[in-house]
Formats: C-alpha cells, sequence, structure tokens
C-alpha cells in the first residue's frame, strides 16, 4: 500500500536518507524506530509531500506522491510533531476551520461523532490554550482524522506525554486502526514501538537497519541478555537465544548480573553498536 523505493534526501552535507526502501501494509499499524536525526520526519515529509526527495520514488495506493500530491493529501491524515492548533480557538473552531478548509462533507455532523470518538465532547468549547498536552494531542488526532483518511502519519505522537497519557493514546491510536486505517508513526521511543506497532523499520543515520515485527526483531538477535559489571567497573550485556544459556552465562560472573528479556534498544545496540538514547544526548 505504501512503496517506498530508494529513496535518498540530503541537506547540505547531511545525508538525511540514504537509499531508503520500505513496504508499509494496508491496515497495520508500522512504527518508525530511530535516535533524533536518523531521518524519520524527512521520511514522513516525503510521503505527506511536504517536502521532494532527491531521488527515489514513493507510491501511495497506487499514486506516486512526487507526481499526484493533490490525490495524496485527499487520502492522508497527518498529525505533525510541533502542536500547530490555533491556540487562541476553541476546539470546535479548530475543527470547523479545518473541515471547511479540507470540504469535508457534513461538516457539523463529522464534528460531533469526532468529538465523541476522541471523548472531547466536554472540551468541546474550551479555548486549546487552557488544555493539557494530552488533550491538545486529542484535538491534533481528531483534526487529522475529520477528512476520514485511509493513511494517518503521526510524528512522534506521545513525545512529552506522561506515561498514563501515553498509554491512553496508544488505546485511541488502536481504535484508528480497527477503523481499517493505516497509522505509520514515528518514535524514539522503545516501549511505544513495542507496545504499539505491528511492524517496526529501525533507521539509524538515514538508512534501514531493520525491519520487521518487534518479536521478530528481538528473536533475531537472541530474546535473552545476561547484564553484568566487569572488572573494570562497566556495565556489560551478552545476548543469547535460550534460557538455559542466559543462566549458564550468568553462573560464571560476579555478584549482581541480571537476566532480562531482549528489546529493541538492544536490536539498537547490536546492530549499530551505539545506544538510542546516547545518540539523542549527542
Ligand atoms: P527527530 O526525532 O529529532 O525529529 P528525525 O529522525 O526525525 O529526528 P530528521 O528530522 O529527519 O530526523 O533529520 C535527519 C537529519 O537531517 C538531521 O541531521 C537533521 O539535522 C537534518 N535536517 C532535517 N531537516 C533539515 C533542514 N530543513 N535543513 C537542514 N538539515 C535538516
Amino acid at each position: 500500500m505504501i512503496l517506498i523505493d530508494n529513496i535518498s534526501k540530503t541537506y547540505g552535507k547531511t545525508k538525511a536518507l540514504d537509499s531508503l526502501s520500505l513496504e508499509i501494509r494496508q491496515g497495520e499499524i508500522f512504527g518508525l524506530l530511530g535516535p533524533n536525526g536518523a531521518g524519520k520526519t524527512t521520511l514522513i515529509k516525503i510521503l505527506t509531500t511536504l517536502t521532494k526527495p532527491d531521488a527515489g520514488t514513493c507510491i501511495i495506493n497506487g499514486k506516486n506522491v512526487i507526481l499526484s500530491p493533490q490525490e495524496i493529501k485527499s487520502i492522508i491524515g497527518v498529525v505533525p510533531q510541533e502542536n500547530n492548533l490555533e491556540r487562541e480557538l476553541t476546539v470546535y473552531e479548530n475543527l470547523l476551520i479545518y473541515g471547511m478548509l479540507h470540504k469535508v462533507s457534513e461538516l457539523k455532523k463529522k464534528i460531533e461523532e469526532i468529538l465523541i470518538k476522541m471523548e472531547l465532547s466536554s472540551k468541546k468549547h474550551s479555548v486549546i490554550n487552557t488544555l493539557s498536552g494530552g488533550f491538545q494531542r486529542r484535538v491534533l488526532l481528531a483534526r487529522a482524522l475529520l477528512p476520514q483518511p485511509k493513511i494517518l502519519f503521526l510524528d512522534e505522537p506521545s513525545i512529552g506525554l506522561d506515561p498514563n497519557i501515553r498509554r491512553e493514546l496508544w488505546q485511541i491510536i488502536r481504535g484508528i486502526k480497527s477503523e481499517g486505517r493505516t497509522v505509520l508513526l514515528t518514535t524514539h521511543y522503545i516501549e511505544e514501538a513495542e507496545a504499539l506497532c505491528d511492524r517496526v523499520g529501525i533507521l539509524s543515520r538515514g538508512k534501514l537497519i531493520a525491519f520487521g515485527t518487534p518479536l521478530e526483531l528481538k528473536r533475531d538477535i537472541g530474546e535473552y541478555v545476561v547484564e553484568f559489571t566487569d572488572n573494570k567497573g562497566r556495565l556489560v550485556s551478552e545476548i543469547c537465544h535460550s534460557r538455559e544459556k542466559a543462566h549458564d552465562i550468568a553462573k560464571n560472573k560476579n555478584d549482581g548480573v541480571t537476566i532480562r528479556k531482549s528489546n529493541l534498544e538492544d536490536v539498537f545496540l547490536k546492530l549499530t553498536g551505539e545506544r538510542i538514547r546516547d545518540i539523542e544526548r549527542e
């Protein structure tokens, strides 16, 4: 349904995307996981017609993104990373203006429906500035869903939200999938990719370094991690494929050894030699 073929994009000397190819299936929640600067937003911008690649093609529902931007715009919804709601206006006014701009038919009825679906009815006449970050994120989602897009793009949907609100948002996103829509989201939260996404593509420095279900990716590197402190006092880990092997490794280590299940951070570390969180701090 979304075919990304050999996409490259350079800004000055920075290769934001480097010959990236990927296929996203209809009806799935696909997560682009990677640290800051990996190229996630650039890919979303290309797919949502906001910027053009230097090379390569993208096809969405049979339409070429570069050649048919208007047709693409009519079937997608976008929740950008920055909150670009009209902050001095109410929830209702924001939805009304957006719906009019997008020529949504039976707009008032659809606004009422989306307010109920997103549990925003009680906030209908609240000014955006007076709402919490979690509610504002819901309004952004409601606005993107108003024209009933087939594909929804979410750039870092839960950035800055506290863990409970983040979980509520995941439920809402699962609900969007259950309506048959395809969801493509970017995240640098490992937990979000694991909990929410049917499949994940891991990006590092503009390249796709792995993709598959979270379970497949973890099975490929080994499902068990033994963590211990080496004789220089550094925390190190060994990854293996069975619980028995993990216990074997742990037996020969000092006190303080732990065994845990692997996660997507371990996948990233194994494939790049770097930690997602460390790169973010650079
Ligand atoms: P983040 O999670 O911080 O949004 P990202 O994975 O989405 O990161 P991008 O925003 O796509 O990464 O950026 C990829 C690289 O391209 C970065 O090195 C970034 O600095 C650079 N870049 C992106 N947009 C521009 C631009 N308009 N001008 C110059 N460099 C850019």
